[in-house]
């Protein structure tokens, strides 16, 4: 074997035949370097797929520990947590044990967009995850700090590329694996900001990730640089909530994983959040001292949607900007001030503070940081989430420049890095067992979406997950998840377990027996009125109207149809959850139609392969521009559909792809 630090040039491929062979144990089909959001959704997905998997983190004792703030989901995020639900991911069914706080956004648009959110307790989270991290059949956890990649030569059919087959940790021991799956956060070259203070961190008590950065670069990945940062942690009991304005959950709360009918506490006894907003004096003790706070001046880009509290002065000047207080836990005395993310010197933090409404006798028990570290151009990947450049090689979770805050309603992200943990997890093993590779497309969930959406624009900024980006949002809700993803997952990954696909297989029978019988249920619309007084429909009074259209009227629900006519409704109405998912898919029933067949038509797009070995550079039996050519080396998509969402590669050059396409097929 030949560890990574090489320079691509020098890298000497080193022949391993099995008797001149370094001893080659410990060996593990899959290792995951990393127990974050991506590492832990990760090495639970490669262990459920069959794979011996190594969970190798700096501490265990950190493993599921939320960096930043104590919440879940979101618009969009709580998409992304039902899919990985549907995958049998952990995050939400370890939501719904840990979460103090449910809510769902946006209620008053219809379902489709919906954002299942929750705050959470961050040390409930943290002890439920490792609960179920060192119970996961097949996975083995231990600590070190991994400081470089064993290569070896590629695999007869990749000519040309290495191919990872271990790591090396910091005390020189190695690890060996057939797929390497790289989660490391905000740790590759981490330093930590207050000030003009600047340290060396991963994040507050946590040492960086050197070496692993410099073997990545040796390789020739193209890194960029990224800053975030957290707000100060403020002690309850020194706030005034009295004179806020107070936010109480759901009533029923709603879960984020299918399996779950409840959530682990009850509404009632769920904490509040509450309310408050900044002021001039805020702005004033920013602009006053810009010149003590480097990490506002640096270059480096930082999350657009949730910036600094600084950031936010210098670029919306003179308004006044929420603050969510939320609690951190049951019996935690800290608050988290959503919105207040900032890097002033840790006298000044206080003093800003304390001139808020509420918090005039605020005391900060944790400053806010800032923190800077390098993440890799997540073009280098495919939508399997394999590098490029190193075969067996994957990324997941904040390397691929994917953190971000966000300003509007207190919404956070970490629901992407769960995404791609999963995808990268079940994928590392699918690799090892020579299967193809497990890739969700834009028209089957939003982690299609995101993967697409980085693998093929990359991204100079924290990427966030809009509901706006999803082209078939109508389509891809989050209580239709498990219809979409889980039957696939179960057959084509294996990381679903029995009792989940049947589930899942219960309701997509009961799904379309429901509708339609709906559909064969026709009456005038003055009889429809008779049997539900409360229905106005509008129609034309000689056509018969379908039970399936009176559920889409508002104040119609499945028990209310049910009533009017109990045979053969009353049974759609015994489990809850179908009789909701009736009435929704009633809601989108006729737009669902259309938005059908343009999903085939994307499919289509979709289905025509690029050749993998194709050189963008120097073929000439295709007409490119210069520019085109290079787009297309170094994002190399895997099909005309994502080629065409390149920025920069032209409609002629995807109809001279497509000509080429065909007459190599
Ligand atoms: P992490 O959760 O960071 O996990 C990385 C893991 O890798 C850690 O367990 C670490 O110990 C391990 N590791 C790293 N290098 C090595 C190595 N060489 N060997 C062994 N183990 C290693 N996210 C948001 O969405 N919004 C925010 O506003 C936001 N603000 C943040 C502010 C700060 C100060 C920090 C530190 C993070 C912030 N985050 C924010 C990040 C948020 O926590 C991430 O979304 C999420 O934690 C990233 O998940 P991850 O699994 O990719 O990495």
């Amino acid at each position: 074997w030949v560890a990574a630090s090489f320079t691509k040039q020098q890298f000497p491929l080193v022949r391993l035949s099995s008797d001149s062979a370094a001893p080659r144990t410990p060996h593990f089909d899959v290792i995951v370097i990393g127990g974050g959001h991506a590492g832990t959704e990760a090495a639970t997905a490669a262990a459920r797929c069959g794979s011996r998997t190594l969970l190798l983190t700096h501490r265990v004792d950190t493993i599921g520990q939320m960096s930043c703030n104590p919440s879940f989901g979101g618009i969009g995020k709580g998409h992304l947590m039902r899919e990985v639900d549907a995958l049998d991911g952990l995050c939400s069914r370890i939501c719904d044990q840990s979460g103090v706080h449910y809510k769902v956004l946006n209620r008053r648009k219809g379902p489709a967009v919906w954002g299942l959110r929750a705050q959470i307790d961050r040390k409930l989270y943290k002890q439920n995850m490792q609960k179920e991290i060192l119970n996961t059949p097949l996975l083995t956890v231990q600590e070190g700090a991994v400081e470089d990649l064993i290569l070896t030569e590629p695999e007869p059919e990749h000519t040309g590329k290495c191919r990872v087959s271990g790591v090396v940790l910091v005390d020189g021991s190695t690890v060996y694996a057939e797929s390497v799956i790289l989660t490391t956060g905000t740790f590759l070259r981490g330093m930590i900001v207050i000030g003009l203070e600047m340290h060396p961190a991963g994040r507050l008590g946590d040492q960086p990730s050197i070496g692993l950065a410099q073997t990545l670069e040796k390789l020739g990945f193209v890194v960029g640089r990224l800053k975030t940062g957290t707000p100060p942690r403020i002690a309850k009991d020194s706030i005034n909530f009295s004179i806020l304005n107070k936010q109480t959950p759901d009533n029923p709360s709603v879960p984020f994983s299918f399996t779950n009918e409840t959530v682990w506490i009850k509404p009632e006894d769920q904490l509040p959040c509450y309310l408050t907003y900044t002021n001039p004096r805020v702005d004033e003790i920013v602009l006053n001292n810009l010149h003590l706070n480097s990490h506002v001046k640096e270059t480096t880009r930082g999350p657009r949607y949730c910036p600094s509290i600084e950031s936010k002065v210098l670029r919306f000047p003179n308004r006044l900007h929420q603050v969510w207080l939320e609690p951190e836990g049951m019996d935690s005395d800290l608050i988290y001030p959503q919105g207040l993310s900032m890097t002033l010197p840790t006298e000044l933090q206080e003093k800003m503070i304390t001139c808020i409404r509420g918090l005039e006798k605020a005391k900060v028990i944790q400053p806010g940081y800032g923190v800077q570290y390098d993440y890799l151009d997540p073009r280098q990947i495919t939508p399997s989430l394999e590098t490029h450049l190193v075969q067996r090689l994957f990324f997941a979770g904040q390397i691929n420049g994917t953190t971000g805050y966000e300003e509007a309603a207190a919404q956070w992200e970490k629901a992407r890095e769960m995404s791609q943990g999963v995808i990268a997890g079940i994928n590392a093993s699918l690799r090892v067992s020579r299967k193809p590779p497990f890739v969700v497309s834009r028209t089957e969930g939003y982690i299609g979406v995101l993967i697409d959406d980085l693998t093929t624009l990359g991204t100079s900024e924290p990427y966030r997950m809009f509901t706006s980006r999803v082209e078939f949002r109508l389509s891809l809700r989050p209580d239709n998840a498990d219809i979409r993803l889980t039957l696939r997952g179960y057959k084509d990954a294996g990381c679903v377990s029995q009792q989940r696909y049947e589930r899942a297989c219960w309701m997509k029978s009961s799904l379309e027996e429901g509708i339609s019988v709906l559909k064969s249920i026709e009456f005038s619309s003055s009889k429809w009125k008779n049997l539900i007084p409360e229905v106005s429909i509008s129609t034309s009074r000689s056509l018969p109207v379908r039970a399936l259209d009176v559920l889409k009227y508002e104040e119609v629900d499945m028990d209310s149809l049910a009533k009017a006519v109990p045979e053969p409704l009353k049974k759609y109405t015994k489990c809850r959850e179908l009789a909701e998912r009736l009435k929704i898919e009633a809601t989108y029933e006729s737009v669902l139609f259309h938005q059908l067949q343009e999903i085939k038509g994307v499919q289509q797009d979709e289905a025509l392969q690029l050749p993998k070995d194709i050189d963008y550079l120097t073929i000439r039996d295709v007409s490119l521009s210069h520019e085109v050519r290079e787009k297309l080396h170094f994002s190399r998509p895997q099909t005309i559909g994502a080629a065409s969402r390149i920025p920069g590669v032209t409609p002629a050059a995807i109809i001279n792809l497509l000509r080429f396409v065909k007459t190599t097929q």
